[in-house]
């Protein structure tokens, strides 16, 4: 059945976005989201895509799907090694990208004028295809400004020696990036180290050359991050988001969503009183550290609502790792799910923490419901967003990479019943005004979406 929100906007003058979205889940699910808005504003979209983590096309009757070979072999790339995935991914999809966009432009009509390509940074390959092909190419960067910033500051860290880390130094500020301490830098372990700097100078490079970047962020959270961005990136940048909040349509999700968790949720009686707790697509738990979580969420004698990835623990396939009995020794008080349908749960009165590994999809959809986090990153931008969270917009608590049931019991408590969690939760609350006002008529995400869309029609 066709999305009522959604078929009553037709493409209004034929011209054609072409979106490739990196094959991860947290940056598919806000590619698709900017597809669809740019679809809302009379945009036709066609996907091009990877074989490998295809979206769900059939949720989307309203795009063109365009697969492409992966161009590498099952089992010789997974998502553990994403760096190494990525830089293979680069060369391999270089000829069946070209082949694809070549084909999209000569095959243009009256009724369909391919106007501008939107890619993920990471395939830098697709700027020297653009250029080739003489087509414009703008950027969606899926992560905050922020942490963008320190992920291109990560060769300076490196002269500077913060970098690789060193023990001693973890609890030292790092005065160029305030207020990241030395353990928040971007850890992205590969097997080639030296494969991270390739792919950060690769991406700030072509992104220097691009028409232009969009992020999924809004203005009034990093004034002065912005400020920095424009200066070194002097190319148009367009801040419109939270997407989820403009994007109308499925959710993007790769994962079946399990919606039992919200009948479980509406028997919840107290409103925010119940922790969600999810670290996401990819972060992946030894068993200890899933036992230190389990006892950590159990005696802390708050509700919660956990979801817990299939092989998200190491060694396990789903919750084998749990001692026996343990769900019904809660009496009630826990309810655990493969994949939850996320904004649902964030939106749900009964909500009133979220302890996340703070993927920017996630912290952004906390500050939009206003939900205050529990921070424990794993890896990647994560580090970063978790101390933006708890240091300057001081909205969470940050286990400090601590993953021990006391301390985890201790920090539910502060987060879900204490002064301090009733601090932070305020605190949100003014932060999710300023997300609705930024959405409205005037506001700063809208009027950057109005030049975005200006823009990708004078081209
Ligand atoms: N998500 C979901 N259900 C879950 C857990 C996560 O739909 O049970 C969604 C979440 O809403 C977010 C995305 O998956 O949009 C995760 O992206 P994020 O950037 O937070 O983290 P990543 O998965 O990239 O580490």
């Amino acid at each position: 059945m066709e999305d009522p929100r959604i078929s009553p906007v037709k493409p209004r003058f034929g011209r054609e976005i072409i979106l490739f979205p990196l094959p991860l889940q947290g940056h598919i699910t806000p590619m698709l989201q900017l597809a669809n808005i740019l679809y809302a504003r009379g945009f036709s979209i066609t996907i091009v895509h990877t074989y490998f983590n295809s979206p769900n096309s059939s949720n989307y009757p309203h795009f063109s799907f365009r697969p492409i070979p992966n161009g590498f072999l099952e089992g010789q790339a997974s998502t553990v090694d994403f760096i190494a995935l990525v830089t293979l991914m680069n060369v391999t999809c270089v000829g069946p990208f070209r082949d694809c966009l070549a084909k999209l432009l000569s095959d243009a009509s009256k009724d369909r004028i391919p106007c501008c390509l939107i890619t993920d940074p990471v395939w830098h390959f697709t700027q020297a295809v653009a250029n080739e092909l003489n087509f414009p190419r703008m950027v969606l960067r899926t992560s905050s400004i922020s942490s963008f910033l320190a992920f291109c500051a990560l060769p300076l860290m490196q002269e500077k020696g913060y970098l690789p880390l060193q023990d001693s130094r973890l609890e030292e500020a790092v005065p160029e990036l305030p207020p990241l301490k030395v353990k928040d830098l971007h850890v992205i372990h590969s097997k080639d180290p030296e494969d991270v700097l390739r792919l950060i100078i690769a991406m700030a490079e072509t992104m220097r050359a691009s028409s232009g970047l969009i992020f999924n962020a809004f203005e009034e959270l990093e004034p002065s991050k912005l400020a920095e961005c424009r200066r070194s990136f002097p190319v148009p940048i367009f801040t419109v988001g939270p997407f989820h909040k403009l994007s109308v349509g499925p959710s993007g999700s790769l994962l079946p969503q399990d919606k039992s968790c919200i009948s479980w949720l509406d028997k919840q009686e107290k409103p925010k009183s119940v922790l969600y707790v999810s670290f996401g697509s990819l972060s992946i738990v030894s068993e200890a550290q899933f036992l230190e979580i389990a006892w950590g969420l159990a005696n802390s004698g708050q509700h919660f609502l956990w979801v817990v990835r299939p092989a998200s623990v190491r060694g396990s396939e789903w919750l084998e790792a749990l001692p026996s009995g343990f769900l019904e020794g809660l009496g009630g008080r826990g309810h655990i799910v493969r994949w939850a349908p996320q904004h649902e749960v964030l939106a749900h009165p009964a909500v009133g923490g979220f302890w996340t590994h703070n993927g920017w999809n996630s912290t952004l959809e906390a500050i939009s419901d206003g939900v205050p986090m529990m921070c424990m990153p794993f890896f990647g931008d994560q580090r970063v967003n978790s101390r933006y969270v708890s240091d300057e917009w001081r909205v969470g608590l940050h286990l400090e990479y601590k993953v021990e049931r006391r301390k985890i019991e201790d920090a539910i408590r502060r987060l879900m019943v204490s002064e301090e969690g009733e601090e932070m939760r305020e605190r949100m609350k003014a932060l999710k005004r300023t997300v609705d006002e930024c959405l409205q008529d005037g506001g700063s995400s809208f009027r950057s979406l109005q030049k975005l869309t200006e823009y990708l029609v004078s081209f």
